[in-house]
């Protein structure tokens, strides 16, 4: 089937309205476009799950501060309608800004603790602007299944909180991160590479890997972990270390000793990109099924 794309926001509304009244489930992905394989895995797990794909293309300005990427965001349309067709996805929803934000935004969502630490620290007016585009989103789109990837985790965690706390009718599902051949997870941002350092931004991965592996070999002490994985990116002349962290993947507070199901993360700067990744790990008793998901993200 071709895919359509729609560009206001009362068409897509209704087409939704009406498959939604015709017993149909809605799946949605939504993206800032520049799409890869790891969007594709979003939208193939919509496809097998759900009647009308969605997939939106909103490159949000809310979510960038004014020193940030907003106007050197990669863009490909042609491309992107081809990939989200070629992996099922039924409507393309691509609005103008005018369209998102016809005046001026009043309204912001906040979602408190979970969104403070790390790429909140990092980036403080980020969060804001996506769980503000999102709950707009999810206005827009209504009652569906939602896919989001584990690459954004704490993205993930800050849609899942916003759903819970606001009763939005919305299912979120969390889909594994998808990673090119030598670990690298795939992103738009990593069009910004030079070549140098695409073959260097590896060690992100390889840092997590190796946290994961001092937990393992039975690390408990957060700062032991961190120094592991920054003694990784500190050794790398391309990479700048922003953090590497270990958190619990549910509060996303540092456990001190480390315990339960852990997520360790890392935010490194290689030139213009700034590139962000996580695996789980955990302590105790539920460790055998976190280091299957460590070894698999
Ligand atoms: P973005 O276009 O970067 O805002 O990402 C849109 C969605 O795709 C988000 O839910 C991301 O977490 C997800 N995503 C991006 N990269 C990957 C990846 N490598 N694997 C899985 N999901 C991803």
């Amino acid at each position: 089937m071709p895919v359509t794309t729609v560009t206001t926001i009362a068409e897509l509304r209704d087409r939704l309205d009406a498959a939604r009244a015709a017993e149909q489930r809605v799946g949605f992905v939504p993206t800032m476009g520049f799409l890869h394989e790891g969007h594709a895995s979003l939208m193939r797990a919509a496809r097998a799950e759900t009647d009308v794909v969605v997939t939106s293309i909103f490159v949000n300005p809310l979510q960038f501060a004014p020193h940030e990427d907003l106007d050197a965001y990669p863009r490909d349309l042609a491309g992107d309608a081809a990939l989200a067709e070629d992996n099922g996805v039924d409507l393309l929803f691509v609005p103008s800004g005018g369209e998102m934000y016809p005046g001026r935004m009043r309204t912001s969502v906040s979602v408190g603790e979970v969104a403070a630490p790390l790429e909140g620290h990092s980036r403080p007016t980020h969060f804001d602007g996506v769980a503000t585009v999102v709950t707009k989103l999810f206005a827009i789109v209504g009652p569906c299944r939602a896919y989001f990837g584990e690459k954004d985790f704490q993205q993930l965690a800050v849609v899942r909180t916003m759903v819970r706390d606001l009763s939005i009718p919305v299912e979120v599902v969390g889909c594994p991160t998808v990673r090119e051949a030598d670990g690298l997870a795939m992103s738009s941002r990593n069009a910004y590479l030079t070549p140098e350092q695409r073959a260097a931004s590896p060690v992100v991965h390889r840092a997590l890997r190796t946290g994961v592996a001092a937990i393992e070999a039975g690390a408990t002490d957060p700062a032991e972990v961190r120094a592991a994985m920054a003694a990784l990116i500190d050794a790398e002349p391309l990479a700048e270390l922003d953090y590497a962290e270990v958190v619990d993947a549910a509060t996303l507070a540092v456990p001190d000793p480390l315990e339960g199901t852990l997520r360790l993360l890392v935010a490194a700067r290689f030139g213009a990109a700034r590139l962000i990744d996580n695996v789980g790990a955990s302590v105790g008793a539920t460790a055998e099924a976190a280091s299957t998901e460590g070894s698999s993200t």
